[in-house]
């Protein structure tokens, strides 16, 4: 986990203890390096504090689901009930099958269904609660609130990422709706154009639970009404964004291996990635000397935040031309990203491999410099990141090795040439499938 979602976790318990004193009830802050340690700490507390119902939010991924598995069995054995919610989804994973009641593969179909279900119940955001007059546990605090923020590595300094993401309700509603109404309408016009804010950026407060998708959608359609459910509206194309978030997570939950560093198209365990250390630092560290590439890399490192059309650019870089090992990505991706959310990184990554569901055809390639061309058409964006191409026209700026010194700038020679990778991987998979 990236640092910086670290300290956005920390803040967001900072306000939560506030925020629940003031309805009387105390936070405790339990910290434990294993999970096999929990069920008998949270049956402790229960057994001292007489509590009697436990809840919590589902979590999908394999280690998760044994923990709360222990965590049940645990809790039954002292005769307390332990009840999972499905908050982290619009759509709780066990809802919808296809006609074979079988889990979908694909996302289409998914979401015509997704969008069912959700439309035949529409979320409402429940009254806040009153503050509690009895029941008061005692704070007998192991971490105060206090305690995490104050620990945090670099607290308060500029290198602190997560301070340019308050975490607080009204600022993360207000946040919310400032796209809802005023840029979600034109999202499906704006959303790949990474010099703008053409998308919400809430993935932070979703990715640490600050924020939940039925809040997001209840605020749609209090802005939009239904019509937002309706192809028509640019506010749909959003929603199905969030359907792309519940679907990873309903293929993680039925499919358990792609959480287990397995591919989702299981043979292609078996595909020789090459492990060129060289190139993993240059696509790491911005130096392929492709400008899209190294802007988004940079940015990445210096933000812990990257748009999603860079996230696709940087991630067909790195499976299709120079052919790394996609694990090796999806874990250094979770080390930055102050948004890294296992299931969605990793979905993002096997489509990108065109080893997960409903994945990019292995033939279907990004070319580099057309995305920067099509997609940063000014550079504005890379030159945001790139300093030393400053100086660089808008023809130049999206591949400078073809009309200039780039050594001399400060800047990398390509890593690799465009048409020969390509052709490389393309062979690569076609002999890899035709051997199967
Ligand atoms: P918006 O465009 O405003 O979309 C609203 C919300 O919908 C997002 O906050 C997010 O929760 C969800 N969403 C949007 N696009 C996708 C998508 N393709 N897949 C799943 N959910 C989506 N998203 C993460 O939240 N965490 C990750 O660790 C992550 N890793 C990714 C890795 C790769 C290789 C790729 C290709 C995508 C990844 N994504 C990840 C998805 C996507 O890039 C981000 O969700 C999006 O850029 C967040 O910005 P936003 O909040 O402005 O999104």
């Amino acid at each position: 986990m990236a640092k910086s979602k670290i300290n956005l976790i920390h803040q967001r318990l900072a306000f939560l203890h506030k925020d629940l004193l003031k309805r009387n009830i105390t936070l405790q802050i339990f910290q434990s390096t294993e999970y096999s340690a929990l069920p008998e700490k949270i049956s402790q507390l229960c057994s001292e504090e007489d509590i009697t119902h436990v809840y919590s939010n589902a979590e999908y991924e394999w280690d998760e689901r044994q923990r709360d598995k222990a965590v049940k069995s645990t809790l039954k054995e002292i005769d307390v009930s332990f009840a999972l919610f499905h908050d982290t989804c619009l759509v709780k994973p066990t809802d919808i099958f296809n006609l074979k009641n079988e889990p979908y593969k694909v996302f289409t179909p998914y979401f015509k269904r997704w969008l069912d279900a959700v439309s035949r119940q529409l979320p409402s955001v429940p009254d806040r609660n009153k503050a509690r007059s009895t029941g008061f546990i005692k704070p007998k605090v192991e971490v105060s609130a206090e305690d995490l923020t104050k620990n945090d590595a670099n607290k308060g300094t500029d290198n602190d990422i997560s301070l340019s993401w308050p975490a607080t309700d009204p600022v993360i509603i207000k946040k919310m709706n400032a796209f809802i109404i005023e840029l979600a309408p034109d999202y499906p016009k704006n959303r790949d154009i990474p010099s703008i804010d053409g998308t919400s950026k809430i993935s932070p407060y979703l990715s640490i639970g600050a924020l939940s998708p039925k809040q997001c959608l209840y605020h749609v359609l209090q802005a939009h009404g239904e019509e937002a459910l309706t192809p028509e509206h640019g506010a749909h194309t959003w929603v199905k964004e969030i359907a792309w978030r519940d679907f990873y997570r309903y293929v993680m939950y039925h499919f358990p291996h792609v959480s287990r560093g397995l591919p989702f198209q299981k043979h292609y365990q078996h595909f020789k990635w090459e492990t060129n250390q060289a190139h993993f630092s240059a696509w790491r560290d911005g130096k392929t000397g492709y400008p899209i590439v190294d802007a988004a890399m940079i940015a990445l490192k210096e933000t812990g935040w990257m748009h999603n059309r860079l996230r696709m650019i940087v991630a067909s870089f790195y499976c299709k031309h120079l052919m790394l090992p996609w694990q090796w990505a999806e874990k250094y991706f979770m080390s930055q990203l102050i948004d890294g959310d296992y299931a969605s990184n990793n979905g993002g990554w096997q489509w990108s491999a065109s080893v997960g569901t409903d994945a990019a055809p292995y033939f279907r390639i990004f070319n580099p410099t057309t995305q920067s061309q099509r997609f940063d058409p000014q550079g504005v964006f890379i030159k945001t990141w790139l300093p030393q191409l400053h100086n660089l026209s808008h023809k130049q700026i999206h591949e400078p090795s073809k009309s200039c010194d780039v050594q001399k700038l400060g800047y990398y020679l390509p890593i690799v040439d465009h048409k020969a990778s390509v052709a490389r991987t393309k062979q690569q998979f076609k002999g890899f499938l035709a051997a199967l």
